[in-house]
């Protein structure tokens, strides 16, 4: 049982190149071109089983994928066959995964500003829990469900007054945030739907402090936070609340200096958290919702590009330029975020050089990696860069008019392409030139 979070898919393998899944990236490359996402099925089962194993003390466990983070119909289908639910934010992911086989009672449906054309959708395929985020939000679901003549599931979501950045998190009584209902609304909107809100039905509460998290002791203080304003809901309402999701925000490895907290650490957190709360506040065992994305898929996925231009400025930077950038990874140029690479076809030359790996758009910011140090390059070599899994694909855009890449899953030395690559036909598939236009 691993421990430590990884940095590469657990397949990876260097031979003569950069082999994953068995399968040998240079090949990937020419049979599907680049830039290329490559998806490792071995290690998101592999995390999906250290999620199981870690919760393994925690019976009342629910592992809801956040669908945010990567969202396709293969993928859907994976995290559906590792026994997870789903996180969803939209009615795009609510009806992939519908398209996708998942049962619509293991979706759950978050979000600051669900359209009333969202709700109908959700209510129509019967997503089974709502995450409530606000006063308008609560009335709308209800007058929807009442026409409908449904009751909906609901979970409320809260701001528990933890805001986690990466490496530090502050707990204050108020956080500006513009999810949720601050703790002190929670009285008036429970008030609600007790007396007026009759098509909600009250689950549990709901919050999510983050992304990308070091921390372990921050989801420790979240349990204990959620706890007691369970056992406060049931002292002044009377009602004995069944679940408490908890979010995701679990981080990732993206460089060989990142610590992130492996599962299993997130996990004992979370477990005695829970086992010193419901001692100290005296309620009974919720069932627990973890919502993790990021940590599931981030790792399986790799990004080939090709090298193409070199602009050498003596005493100052090599600038080597990669066939995509910042519109198949927008992270770097809009987080600062940090990635690591490698040489697909040069995994034995131990000579490097100092290089910074430049995005093909046009912006000066859409530069990948910054000072990397690599085995020299030419153009035609292809370039692996890690942990592209999550908020790659998902965040994509078609920024200066180049169509998305397209994304293989590789297994058992065997890719099969789950998304295809756009083609400039695609790029205008949906435009129209007025006729008051063409007549000129
Ligand atoms: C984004 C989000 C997640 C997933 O976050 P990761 O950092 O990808 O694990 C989970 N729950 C909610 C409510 C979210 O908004």
């Amino acid at each position: 049982m691993s421990t430590n979070q990884y940095l590469r898919p657990v397949t990876t393998e260097k031979r003569e190149h950069i082999y994953i899944g068995g399968c040998d990236t240079i090949d990937l490359a020419k049979k599907y071109g680049t830039p290329l996402y490559v998806l490792d099925e071995a290690t998101i089962r592999q995390i999906c089983r250290e999620y199981k194993e870690a919760f393994r003390n925690y019976k009342n466990i629910r592992m809801m994928y956040a669908c945010k983070s990567l969202c396709n119909l293969a993928v859907l289908k994976i995290l559906d066959e590792e026994g997870f639910g789903f996180d969803t934010v939209s009615s795009g992911e609510i009806f992939t995964a519908s398209k996708a086989g998942v049962k619509m009672s293991k979706v759950l449906f978050n979000g600051n500003n669900k359209s009333l054309e969202e709700i109908e959708l959700a209510l129509e395929l019967g997503v089974g829990r709502f995450s409530v985020d606000n006063f308008y939000e609560a009335e709308l679901l209800n007058r929807i469900s009442e026409s409908k003549g449904k009751t909906a599931n609901i979970l409320l979501r809260i701001t528990p007054g933890i805001e986690c950045h990466t490496h530090d998190y502050i707990q204050t009584g108020q956080i500006d945030s513009k999810f949720g209902f601050d703790l002190s609304q929670v009285d008036e909107i429970i008030n609600l739907i007790k007396n007026k809100y009759n098509n909600l039905n009250l689950k549990g509460i709901h919050a999510h402090i983050g992304s990308q998290i070091f921390e372990a002791r921050s989801y420790y203080d979240e349990v204990e936070i959620l706890i007691k304003e369970a056992a406060r809901i049931k002292e002044v309402h009377s009602i004995e609340l069944e679940e408490v999701n908890i979010g995701g925000g679990l981080g990732v490895k993206y460089t060989e200096n990142d610590c992130p907290p492996s599962v299993e650490e997130l996990a004992a957190a979370v477990t005695e958290a829970m086992q010193a709360a419901l001692e100290k506040y005296n309620i009974s065992e919720p069932v627990i919702y973890i919502e993790p994305g990021r940590s599931i898929i981030s790792t399986a996925g790799v990004t080939l590009y090709t090298v193409g231009s070199v602009k050498n400025i003596p005493n100052v930077r090599k600038y080597v330029a990669l066939d995509g950038g910042m519109a198949d990874n927008p992270r770097p140029s809009t987080y600062q975020a940090k990635y690591t690479a490698e040489v697909a076809n040069k995994v034995n030359n131990c000579e490097t050089e100092l290089v910074t790996l430049a995005g093909r758009y046009c912006e000066s910011g859409d530069i990948l990696i910054e000072n990397i140090e690599l085995p020299y390059l030419e153009t035609g070599d292809i370039i692996c860069v890690y942990n592209t899994g999550a908020y790659n694909y998902s965040m994509a855009s078609n920024y200066n008019r180049v169509p998305k890449p397209g994304m293989v899953l590789v297994n058992n030395s065997q890719s099969d392409m789950i998304v295809s690559r756009e083609s400039l036909e695609d790029l205008i598939a949906r435009e129209n030139i007025p006729d008051r236009l063409r007549q000129q």
